[in-house]
């Protein structure tokens, strides 16, 4: 029996990791296949208060895993698949594994979305990727597209600009919804070109299944044509990893998890912090925030449980 396990090892799990190991609470983090979450395969991370310079994102979740390891925070790489919860008895299955706990913190954050088009699992990493870190610089040299207008578009289509020769940024609208500041970097970028109204209704990949371009389409002329690329960078959001408590624990129509009273769910001892249940602020600080109300909750919860225990 665990005292807590973390779900989650981006930054609201290694948050809820540091604040619980710190309280002695001795907890395992289950860290599951992209360990780091969100914020490893980010770049140059700007606005995580106290580092003026900006960190890298890799660097910043390193940071985070080694403070929580000092503090003697457990880890290790199972996935979570399923999950029970019946009085006050917790449990999650990991690796075809049941694990009880005392007290469980869901952080199991959000995955990249794909536009489903056809070819899209053959295609992922054949020329389609939702990680311009991880990819960019296989693509020297060559023309690549983004998809999307948020910020993560920005980002991302900025930061290939070091390695691609050309960068269209393909969005269905007229407008970025990215803020202010990346607009800007965007719009002094000549190496970035915007094709506004546009979406792409089918990759084109070459004899090898290598991407080699994408049909378009305009959705206000409804014209296509077709554009080569060598890469497609999909940044049009995330969708939040809550299969193994669909059905147990609330979810807004998004599957988001729904937490009352900041970190609680409807069952006693199970906490959820970070985007698994944000869809509203989804930033590196507000998720710590979260981990380390989640970790404070689990460990009042864990004191009122011995209290009652001993009474
Ligand atoms: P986002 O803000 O939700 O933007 C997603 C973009 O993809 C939108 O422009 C959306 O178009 C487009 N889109 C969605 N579904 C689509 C589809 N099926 N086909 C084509 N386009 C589609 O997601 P995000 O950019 O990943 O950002 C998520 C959060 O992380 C935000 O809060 C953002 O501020 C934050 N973030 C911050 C930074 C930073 O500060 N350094 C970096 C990255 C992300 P519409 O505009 O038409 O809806």
């Amino acid at each position: 029996m665990e005292k807590v396990i973390i779900v989650g090892s981006g930054c609201a799990g290694l948050t809820a990791a540091i604040y619980a190991a710190r309280a002695n609470l001795n907890p395992l983090v289950l860290e599951g296949r992209q360990p780091g979450g969100q914020l490893s395969t980010t770049t140059l991370v700007e606005n995580f208060p106290g580092f003026s310079e900006g960190i890298d994102g890799p660097q910043l979740i390193l940071n985070m895993h080694q403070q929580a390891e000092k503090f003697g925070a457990r880890f290790s790489y199972a996935e979570v698949t399923d999950y029970e919860a019946r009085n006050d008895h917790i449990r999650v299955m990991a690796d075809d594994e049941w694990l009880e706990t005392q007290a469980l913190i869901i952080a199991s954050g959000a995955s990249a979305r794909y536009l489903g088009l056809d070819d899209e699992e053959k295609l992922i990493g054949h020329g389609l990727t939702s990680c311009a870190t991880c990819d960019g610089a296989f693509y020297k040299n060559v023309p690549v597209a983004v998809v999307g207008g948020g910020d993560s578009a920005a980002e991302e289509s900025t930061f290939l600009t070091r390695f691609a020769s050309k960068v269209y940024l393909i969005h269905r609208r007229d407008q970025l919804r990215a803020s202010k500041i990346m607009q800007e970097r965007v719009f002094a970028n000549k190496k970035i070109e915007p094709i506004w109204n546009t979406v792409i209704t089918k990759y084109l990949p070459d004899e090898k299944g290598e991407m080699s371009g994408v049909r378009l389409r305009n959705v206000k002329t409804n014209e296509e044509h077709d554009l080569p690329v060598a890469c497609v960078f999909v940044a049009i959001g995330h969708d939040p990893n809550t299969r193994a408590y669909q059905g147990k624990l609330e979810t807004d129509p998004d599957g988001y998890l729904i937490a009352r009273k900041l970190v609680e769910s409807k069952h006693p001892g199970v906490f959820i912090a970070g985007d698994v249940a944000d869809r509203v602020y989804k930033q590196a600080v507000t998720a710590a925030g979260s981990g380390c109300a989640a970790a404070i909750e689990a460990e009042r919860y864990l004191s009122d449980l011995e209290n009652s225990k001993a009474d």
